[in-house]
């Protein structure tokens, strides 16, 4: 999968991880605009695994939030998705993300995407200096998040074209009806319609008020 380099270069590996709860155009304009700008063969989209203690809200089922995704990069023939992060047991870390991925893909130079909001984090992440050591990063600018380089010369930041979309804002357009047309790929509206997801809950045993 992905496309071949010019002979003698290294693939370049794009690395997009998230959850996925849905996948939106979001993810989708920050990865194709990385993907253009830093000449990337390939971006892989890495969902990650389900949370082994029950964190402020239910995140959906591993398998949904893959298939979306899969739904959401079929039509790019440069996009690709990895199971490594849901079959691995245990809480997601970007560093056993990057690990997995170095060892399935020895050729490759790696680039972790990430947006603004998550970058911030990065300083606080374990094992840092090993996650410089294996890819370089690429921060993308989120409305409503500044975007910080950490003062480092191995992360580079990216301006991509503003799309005021989030997972969480998604999710309650759909719990409260309204449409997610445009904001996710028409075959994640429907995936979403399909499997009832983001739905109020209705158990049949509630009495109706
Ligand atoms: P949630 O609201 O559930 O947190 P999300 O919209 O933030 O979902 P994630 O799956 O958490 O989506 O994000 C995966 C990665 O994509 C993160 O690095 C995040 O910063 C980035 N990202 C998400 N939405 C955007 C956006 N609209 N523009 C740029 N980057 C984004
Ligand atoms: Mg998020």
């Amino acid at each position: 999968l992905g496309h071949k380099p010019a002979a003698g270069r290294k693939v370049r590996l794009g690395v997009m991880g998230g959850t996925f709860d849905p996948i939106h155009h979001g993810h989708l304009v920050a990865a194709s605009e990385v993907a253009a700008v830093f000449g990337l063969d390939e971006v892989v989209f890495v969902p990650t695994g389900e949370p082994w203690q029950k964190s402020h809200r239910e995140v959906s089922p591993a398998e949904h939030r893959y298939l979306m995704t899969v739904i959401a990069t079929a039509s790019n023939p440069r996009f690709t998705v990895s199971r490594v992060d849901i079959d691995r047991p245990g809480r997601t870390y970007t560093i056993d993300t990057l690990r997995d991925l170095r060892a399935a893909r020895p050729e490759a130079e790696l680039f972790f995407i990430t947006g603004a909001d998550a970058m911030a984090q990065i300083v606080s992440w374990k094992d840092k200096d090993e996650l410089w050591a294996l890819a370089h990063f690429v921060g993308v600018t989120r409305p409503g998040h500044v975007l910080h380089n950490l003062g480092r010369d191995d992360v580079s930041l990216l301006e991509v074209p503003a799309m005021a979309i989030s997972s969480t804002d998604c999710r309650e357009r759909v719990a409260h009806d309204h449409p997610v047309w445009y904001l996710v790929p028409d075959g994640v509206v429907q995936y979403i319609a399909k499997h009832r997801l983001y739905r109020p809950v209705t158990s049949g045993a509630e009495v109706p008020a």
